[in-house]
């Protein structure tokens, strides 16, 4: 049995475990340091209280012959695929059918998985810095060429850095797919209406489509959509994936759900239009078997007005860590981006000090673990990640820190 070959051309998990092993070489040496991690991509404050209790009544279901409960819909329990068509959408001026919305345990297994819809010789095109999860399911499939000094051969990196202010023009050749996300991880920057209109418009001209990843639009202060269908056109081009991970802190519960309007369609082997919600559907059906009722009822939780007050004064905790890091930052001298609309701040590193000579700096000096920039893509190069996630009081200290570096 020869093994999928794609997997021996990725470059593996280089990222994380790089750090996890200067972080262990940094403390072994250093016993007596107390380390601070800004690097954290997980949240870390308590569940809300009404999902929790709406979790606890769910399983007390499950007690009693007449309430029990075993496998669930395919794709999500009515009494969640509403709330969020009424709750989420319809208030942002989105209508949606009941069956282009399915429930899912992550956005990361959809956005990994949403490929399986495509052709092998599609050509995808990232943002880059960029979310992993999107070019890494591409090269398992085989569809990125090779790996070569850091870039794959056939992948189209739309570049986002200060020069262009993290705004990504459109591919200048031919793509089929398009992965956006907004706001943005690694960067914390977010588009305008009138910043996302170029992809929808190119997606309309060339018979492209966007997969479109919205796992942190709770965070969202600005006035920027939180929706790709918040952009005129986008309905026949865009496909969306949305999470409780962040929103309400569901990183160990598991909920999320992606959105496939009928009118997204790809072409079919005779020239048909083929809808890409029929053959998610076909997908789900085959592979997914729904996720589990306790936790659809806290997700359903989580709309309801006491859910809404409790999420949103959670991801107030950490945008103000944010608000904090990027102060902090800019005081010291230091230029920042993101972390207005997003856990999510980028820095550029000191004149003449990659990514990871300043993971170094800081692990070394002020004893603050974040991520280097060069992790994410070519263009995070000469760019750091620090993350919001931490306790207040833990940030403020390695913002201190960072200041006497
Ligand atoms: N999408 C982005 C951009 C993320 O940063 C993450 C998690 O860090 C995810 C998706 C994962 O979401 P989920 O927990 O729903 O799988």
């Amino acid at each position: 049995m020869h093994v999928n070959p794609n997997y021996e051309k990725l470059p593996g998990s280089y990222l994380f475990a790089e750090i996890a092993r200067r972080v262990k070489t940094f403390s072994a040496e250093n016993p007596q340091a107390a380390l601070i991690k800004l690097g954290i991509g997980d949240v870390t404050r308590p569940l809300a209280k009404a999902a929790v209790t709406a979790m606890q009544n769910a399983a007390a279901e499950m007690l009693d012959a007449a309430t029990f409960r075993g496998y669930g819909p395919d794709f999500g329990y009515d009494f969640l695929v509403n709330a969020i068509r009424e709750k989420d959408y319809a208030p942002r001026g989105v209508a949606l059918d009941f069956d282009e919305v399915f429930v899912s345990d992550g956005a990361k297994t959809d956005t990994a998985a949403l490929q399986e819809l495509f052709a092998d010789d599609v050509r995808i095109a990232v943002t880059d810095p960029v979310y992993p999860v999107y070019v890494d399911s591409n090269a398992i499939a085989g569809r990125l060429g090779d790996f070569v000094d850091g870039r794959w051969s056939r992948l189209t990196y739309l570049p986002c850095n200060a020069a262009n202010g993290f705004v990504p023009q459109p591919p200048t050749e031919k793509v089929d797919v398009i992965y956006l996300c907004y706001p943005n991880n690694p960067t914390g920057t977010t588009l305008t209406r009138e910043q996302l209109a170029p992809f929808v418009a190119y997606a309309r001209e060339n018979n492209a489509i966007i997969i479109y990843d919205a796992a942190y639009k709770a965070f969202i202060t600005s006035d920027v959509p939180h929706s790709i269908y918040e952009v005129e056109g986008a309905r026949e081009v865009a496909i969306e994936c949305c999470s409780f991970s962040k929103t309400a802190g569901f990183t160990g519960i598991r909920c999320a759900y992606t959105i496939i309007p009928h009118a997204v369609r790809g072409i079919g082997g005779q020239g048909q239009a083929v809808e890409l919600n029929s053959l998610w559907k076909r997908r789900m059906g085959t592979k997914f078997n729904g996720v589990s009722y306790p936790v659809q009822r806290a997700a359903e939780a989580v709309f309801t007005p006491e859910g809404q007050t409790e999420c949103a004064e959670t991801i107030a905790y950490y945008l103000r860590n944010a608000a904090l890091i990027r102060d902090g930052l800019t005081a010291a001298g230091y230029t920042v981006f993101g972390g207005v609309d997003a856990p999510y701040v980028w820095l550029k590193t000191p004149e003449g000090i990659d990514s990871w000579a300043f993971f170094d700096r800081l692990l070394t000096r002020a004893h603050v673990v974040g991520t280097p920039g060069a992790g994410f893509g070519p263009s995070g190069e000469g760019y750091f990640r620090l993350t919001a996630f931490n306790t207040y009081e833990k940030t403020l200290e390695a913002l201190e820190r960072i200041r006497g570096v």
